[in-house]
């Protein structure tokens, strides 16, 4: 691992996250002292998992900050040379979108730039986005179409099919690239599908819950084709994208467009034993899967973990939080 970090200060917003947790251990493992933004410091869930890291004693400050209060990132931010900021609500039924889903993530995206701005040491500033804000829109997908950067999706449509999620990161991005450009900020938006993998913190996120409800009894209905990623390489991609000086503009992350039925007979070849919900399992495609452009995440040097391999070391960990048991 290179410690190309060393004596650098960057800071991670909602640093106790799924990809957030991966991103602090990875640039600690660099040499990176890491500012983590979390929303109390006094819940040990949030924060126990993070403080255990290797290097964590010496180099992880946590601070306490919140999305929809103005400045509250001023103290994490200063001094710092990169920032990543990846905390955002994440999910998709809300009886109050504007206020639970649209505002944390816009106004919250423009309150972490704010303080950037005030920072003269900030190089770059690495937003973690969706592939929601890419591909949604009236285009009919099918095999013979490849997703890539130049997409961008449909603020009506999403508005029309009440797609709260999907639109608050559309408008959290358009509002980040506005700002960036006005300001002078150097930025990079990644855009990772459905992320999945080992978790390191205490309780599940909704991506790594969707798959575990899948797996335990088939309930969870939506969706049905998952753009699958490993939260490994979401996390090494934000590093690129911080280290690279070429490195700007989007970048698509999805290692595989995979119907759920083909997550499953991954798993079901995997684990035998594990008792599948044969509904599921057996399902057929309601459309077959189209693709995302890898190749401007590979320019940077990714190389994307293989969706079985990612799949085994979820079900693994699930498995070591005695969520699942076989
Ligand atoms: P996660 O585990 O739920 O992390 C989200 C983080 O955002 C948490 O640390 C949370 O803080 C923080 N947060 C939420 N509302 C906040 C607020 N008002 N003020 C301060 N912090 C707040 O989800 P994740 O999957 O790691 O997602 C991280 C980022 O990746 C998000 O921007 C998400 O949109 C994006 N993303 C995720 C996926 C995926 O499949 N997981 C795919 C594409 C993009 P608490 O710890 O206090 O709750």
């Amino acid at each position: 691992m290179s410690r190309g970090g060393e004596g650098k200060v960057v800071c991670v917003t909602g640093a106790s996250g799924f990809i957030a947790s991966w991103l602090v251990k990875l640039l600690l493992d660099r040499g990176y002292t890491v500012n983590g933004t979390v929303r109390s410091l006094d819940d040990p869930k949030r924060t126990e998992h993070l403080l255990s890291l290797e290097g964590a004693r010496e180099r992880l400050n946590l601070f306490e900050a919140n999305l929809i209060e103005d400045g509250s990132f001023d103290l994490a931010i200063d001094g710092c040379v990169g920032v990543f900021h990846t905390a955002s609500p994440v999910f998709l039924s809300s009886s109050n979108p504007q206020e639970e889903l649209i505002d944390p993530a816009v106004k919250g995206t423009l309150n972490v730039l704010r303080s950037c701005v005030k920072v003269p040491s900030i190089k770059r500033v690495v937003i973690t986005s969706s592939i929601v804000s890419v591909f949604i829109n009236r285009i009919p997908l099918d095999p013979s179409v490849i997703i890539d950067e130049t997409w961008y999706s449909d603020q009506e449509f999403c508005k029309e099919f009440q797609h709260w999620y999907p639109l608050a990161k559309i408008l959290a991005e358009e509002a980040g690239w506005k700002f960036a450009k006005e300001n002078g900020i150097d930025l990079v938006t990644l855009h990772p599908g459905w992320v999945i993998g080992p978790v390191l913190q205490p309780t599940l996120n909704y991506s790594t819950e969707v798959i575990l409800n899948v797996v335990k009894d088939g309930t969870e209905a939506i969706p049905n084709i998952y753009r699958c990623v490993d939260v490994r390489d979401v996390a090494y991609a934000h590093i690129l994208a911080f280290e690279n000086p070429s490195a700007s503009g989007r970048y698509c992350l999805v290692e595989k467009v995979a119907h759920r039925s083909e997550v499953m007979k991954i798993i079901h070849k995997l684990y035998p034993t594990l008792n599948l919900p044969k509904r599921i399992e057996d399902e057929k495609p309601d459309r077959a899967p189209y693709q995302v452009s890898k190749q401007r995440a590979e320019s940077l040097g990714l190389k994307f973990t293989p969706l079985e391999v990612t799949v085994k070391d979820t079900v693994e960990s699930f498995k070591e939080k005695n969520l699942l048991s076989f």
